[in-house]
């Protein structure tokens, strides 16, 4: 265990650090961030009322759109000077969710990857192979702080040119590979490919997180790797990756109490809802410097499970995120509401607003196909302008949101019309 101080406090004293933590934020956030001080005088709440744990219940949500609304440096706390480092959410249209760290926030999230690659088993003396995305995006330099600060050898070979990811994992002895869930399915095939077989190599642990994946692809991530794979979540408004992670007994993610309070609420009514019970994750960040973070609402649902785990931990656990209140896609680690895939389709003309879009997933990759209704009048053309239409939708769609999405323009009434909400999304993922 890398802090057992606090990974094992008893939990009396860790609700008892958490409260110091939570009123000092809340504090910070009315006297330093006009959006906050706005926000709790609405409802008439200063720091002085937060006496309990129990009361954060009171304070206002905050949500992406206050990001977007305050953007670029609303929400923060300190003055840019103090900032030594932004990064910024997979935003596709319009603004990204932008993250400024002081000095201290990155010391504090390089400690907790330290904690959670110690969590999943990793440990100094480790050759950690760093596949996640560096740049803007927080995976790649999250996990390569937290793997040195752990003390072990890291290289930053970022995702991608997946038969030099193989020669490295052997040449190098390679014995971590970080990576999304489904970039390490695509390391397992392409190994196959060539006729390597990585369950004989050295490496023994796939840390692996960012997008939703379920217990059959841990399974076979484990058998083809040969290798034990542990799910890690974070989200970009809280830091980064090194929210939570699972520990050796895969039983829920310990999420890192003394740093982040959660809790659970219902997703329509916003009420909290008793640990065990599955609904929307609520984030409040109790260290967070640059950017104080309030009651967050990730979108994300879980549930909470309180016990003490096997391994010692008194810090709560979540289960695997089942699915998200909003209706986001993750492909290919782009994030993509339908509306805005309708407001692209919108944008072409001769295009119907029909459509509908179905998300599959062929050799571990995500494809997304949309099938949209053209006019009468398009549709009785010479195949040549179709095939015209569908190129620019697809261009459209390349240039705009950043996705490669394959289309498909059907003839007027094709698509299934419903009473009520339409179903625009068909996600034939077999996660
Ligand atoms: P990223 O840049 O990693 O995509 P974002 O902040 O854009 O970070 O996205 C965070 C979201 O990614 C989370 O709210 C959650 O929906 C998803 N996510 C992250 N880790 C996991 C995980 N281990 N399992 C399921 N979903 C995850
Ligand atoms: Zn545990």
């Amino acid at each position: 265990m890398w802090e057992p101080q606090y990974e094992k406090m008893p939990r009396e004293e860790l609700e008892k650090l958490q409260l110091e933590r939570l009123q000092q934020m809340v504090k910070s956030a009315y006297e330093k961030v006009p959006f906050y001080r706005a926000k709790f005088q609405e409802v008439g709440l200063t720091p002085k009322d937060i006496k309990s744990l129990d009361d954060v219940s009171k304070l206002p949500f905050t949500s992406k759109s206050d990001f977007r609304d305050n953007y670029p440096f609303g929400m923060m706390a300190v003055p840019l000077s103090e900032v030594v480092r932004i990064h910024a959410s997979s935003g596709t249209t319009g603004k990204p969710t932008v993250a400024p760290y002081n000095a201290k926030d990155i010391d504090t999230w390089s400690n907790l990857m330290a904690r959670t690659l110690a969590s999943a088993g990793a440990h100094s003396g480790d050759v950690i192979q760093n596949a996640y995305g560096y740049g803007l995006f927080t995976g790649g330099l999250g996990f390569h702080y937290g793997a040195e600060r752990l003390g072990a050898t890291v290289i930053p070979i970022a995702a991608g040119n997946t038969k030099r990811q193989i020669m490295l994992i052997e040449d190098l002895g390679t014995t971590v590979l970080t990576c999304t869930p489904s970039y390490a399915l695509i390391v397992a095939e392409t190994a196959q490919e060539m006729g390597i077989d990585l369950a004989a190599s050295q490496l023994r642990l796939a840390v692996c997180g960012a997008e939703p994946w379920s217990e059959n692809m841990r399974a076979e991530i484990e058998a083809k790797l040969g290798v034990t794979a542990i799910d890690i979540y974070g989200l970009t408004e809280l830091l980064g990756p090194g929210v939570s992670c699972e520990c050796s007994y895969k039983t829920g993610m310990h999420i890192w109490e003394d740093h982040f309070l959660a809790e659970i609420i219902d997703p329509v009514t916003e009420q909290p809802l008793p640990y065990g019970q599955q609904g929307e994750l609520v984030l409040t960040a109790l260290t967070k410097e640059a950017m104080p973070v309030i009651r967050f609402k990730t979108h994300d649902i879980v549930n909470l499970y309180p016990e003490t785990c096997e391994c010692g931990r008194t810090m709560i656990r979540m289960s695997k995120v089942h699915g998200r209140t909003d209706d986001m896609l993750i492909v290919r680690g782009v994030n993509v509401f339908p509306t805005q895939i309708e407001s692209v389709l919108l944008s072409v003309e001769g295009v119907e607003p029909q459509y509908q879009i179905i998300v599959d997933r062929e050799r571990h990759l995500d494809e997304i196909e949309i099938w949209v209704e053209v006019s009468d009048a398009v549709f009785s053309d010479e195949m040549r302008s179709l095939e015209e239409l569908e190129k620019s939708v697809r261009a459209e769609m390349d240039s705009v949101l950043g996705i490669a999405a394959r289309v498909k323009l059907v003839e007027p009434k094709t698509i299934t019309r419903t009473e009520g909400k339409a179903k625009r999304v068909v996600d034939r993922r077999e996660l």
